[in-house]
């Protein structure tokens, strides 16, 4: 039987109406191409209704205390560390990744849910005393009122981890948008919100498409939207949630270089490069998809990531022997695939080629296998797009300083990384590259919770980065107040139509 997944709003699940365009989608295992769900398609009444749930818990929600908020994120804390293995299970079955990686990606959502337990350090207020006579200043920060957050598939957890925490500790109400393509993580962590006793309506999941999106970005009672997903989308969110005066973080797509000079660990490096590369299938906003190796280590490195990346064990991500699973759709299988099959004729040299590649036992599946090619011209589609999949290309450059002008001039600025010995090129690197995180022989890092993350350029549209201290920056709102009690042995005030001064 076909299992259904619905909308989560008001503290419980709401079926799609009946009848109304679009109603259910289907999501697919993509180890098998079989479909295994229906997942609800918003209507535009179905998103008002979320937000008017937002709204309404609001109310009570925005004023309650930070004891109570913080209770209650130590509680679901608790029932999300006790849930790792549920969640996993449920990505690994809609998304196709291996059980160790979907854990992997709850274990870094956690540390988000960490952060949002201690927010009552970060709320603190600033307080200037006695500014002038008898005059106090102090800054505080409030919520901002009910928030969405839009989301891509390739992490259906972590994601909206990397926002719903953040967003409620501060005191907001949450409507989320997952990715159609995976969405029973969602609905699996609205329940544990739910169990950990957060009031109905602060939290609220719709599914669906490009109608629910936008419905989001019009609606008068959403206040700020966060989104993390595709750079053209990406675009077209900054711009329209902006022109609907709200505020927005858009996190876009990536092409994360990594930088190998010749005095590197090259052993070291080609582990990273592969480990990067081809992790979650190249499904990820920080997977390395370009090495840019300079001087003379070029062939040496080559080879090196060649003999690692050809000992990948590929198969479906329940299979604790997998290293890694199946791309999430055929399309998107065959586009992966057209990169590589274009390469050669670009000028590139196709060392490892993965089209057509199949598990025995599942031929339906999403299947590709490992692609690596070399001396990858800049002018090649396979460099200059973002390809999605475990393709990795190798670019070749006399220089450093050649190097960093070939990262600098991509369009994209997520991540990247430098791999060398020498601490002064280090150094430089982490100042000269236009990227907004830095690995140095470390393989593009997803910072820690209390750092933020996010890209630059093409990578990310708006002023904040996602969680840290920029997290608790977007989801609210400064205000500055100044406050008098007069001593009765004061001189009278008396009317002044001067410009206020401080005594
Ligand atoms: P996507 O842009 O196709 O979809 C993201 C979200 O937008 C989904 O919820 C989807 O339903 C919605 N959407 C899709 N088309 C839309 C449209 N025309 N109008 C309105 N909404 C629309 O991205 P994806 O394929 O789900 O995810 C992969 C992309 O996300 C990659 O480009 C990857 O680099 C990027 N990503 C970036 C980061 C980051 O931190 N920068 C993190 C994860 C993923």
């Amino acid at each position: 039987m076909t299992k259904i997944v619905n909308h989560w709003i008001g503290g419980k699940p709401v079926a799609s109406a009946a009848g109304a365009s679009g109603t259910y989608g289907p999501v697919t295992d993509p180890a098998t191409g079989a479909v295994t769900t229906k997942v609800a398609f918003a209507t535009v009444d179905e998103v008002d209704a979320a937000v008017a749930a937002a709204k309404d818990a609001y109310l009570s929600w925005g004023q309650s205390s930070l004891a109570k908020r913080t209770e209650i994120l130590f509680r679901f804390r608790a029932l999300l560390d006790a849930n790792r293995d549920a969640i996993a299970e449920l990505i690994t079955a809609e998304h196709g990744k291996v059980h160790s990686d979907a854990l992997g990606e709850v274990a870094r959502g956690l540390e988000i849910v960490d952060l949002a337990c201690g927010i009552s350090v970060q709320l603190k207020g600033e307080l200037s005393t006695q500014v002038a006579s008898r005059v106090d200043v102090s800054s505080i920060r409030q919520p901002l009122g009910v928030v969405a957050g839009i989301t891509p598939f390739n992490f259906p957890a972590m994601v909206p981890m990397w926002m719903f925490p953040m967003a409620i500790a501060c005191g907001n109400t949450f409507v989320l948008k997952p990715s159609e393509k995976d969405p029973s993580a969602s609905l699996k962590i609205a329940e544990l919100l739910a169990e950990a006793g957060l009031p109905d309506g602060v939290f609220n999941v719709v599914h669906g498409d490009k109608v629910a999106v936008d419905r989001l970005l019009e609606h008068p009672d959403v206040k700020a939207v966060s989104f993390v997903g595709s750079t053209p989308i990406a675009r077209y969110i900054h711009t329209t949630a902006a022109a609907n005066h709200k505020r927005v973080q858009a996190l876009g797509g990536a092409k994360n270089h990594m930088l190998v000079l010749p005095d590197a660990d090259l052993d070291a490096a080609a582990d990273a490069a592969v480990s990067a590369a081809y992790g979650s299938a190249g499904e990820r906003c920080m997977a390395i998809s370009a090495v840019v190796a300079v001087g003379a280590i070029g062939d040496e490195l080559v080879a090196k990531i060649r003999e690692r990346a050809e000992k990948i064990k590929i198969g479906p991500g329940n299979d604790p022997t997998s290293e890694m699973g199946p791309l999430i759709t055929k399309v998107h299988r065959d586009k992966v695939a057209s990169y590589v099959t274009g390469a050669a004729a670009e000028g590139a040299e196709v060392i490892l080629d993965g089209t057509g590649y199949t598990v025995e036992g599942f031929e339906e599946g999403h299947w590709i296998g490992i692609s690596l090619l070399d001396k990858v011209p800049t002018t090649a589609k396979a460099y200059q797009d973002e390809i999605f999949g475990p393709v990795l290309c190798v670019l070749r450059v006399d220089t450093y300083d050649e190097g960093v002008a070939l990262i600098n001039s991509s369009p994209f600025g997520n991540g990247t990384a430098i791999f060398t010995r020498d601490g002064g090129a280090a150094r430089r690197f982490q100042l000269e590259i236009e990227a907004g995180m830095v690995g140095v022989n470390v393989p593009i890092p997803v910072p820690v919770g209390y750092h933020s993350f996010g890209g630059w350029k093409d990578s990310l549209f708006g002023d904040h980065h996602i969680y840290g201290n920029d997290g608790t920056h977007f989801y609210t709102r400064g205000k500055v107040v100044t406050t008098r009690w007069p001593d009765p042995a004061d001189a009278p005030s008396g009317v002044d139509l001067g410009f206020p001064r401080n005594h």
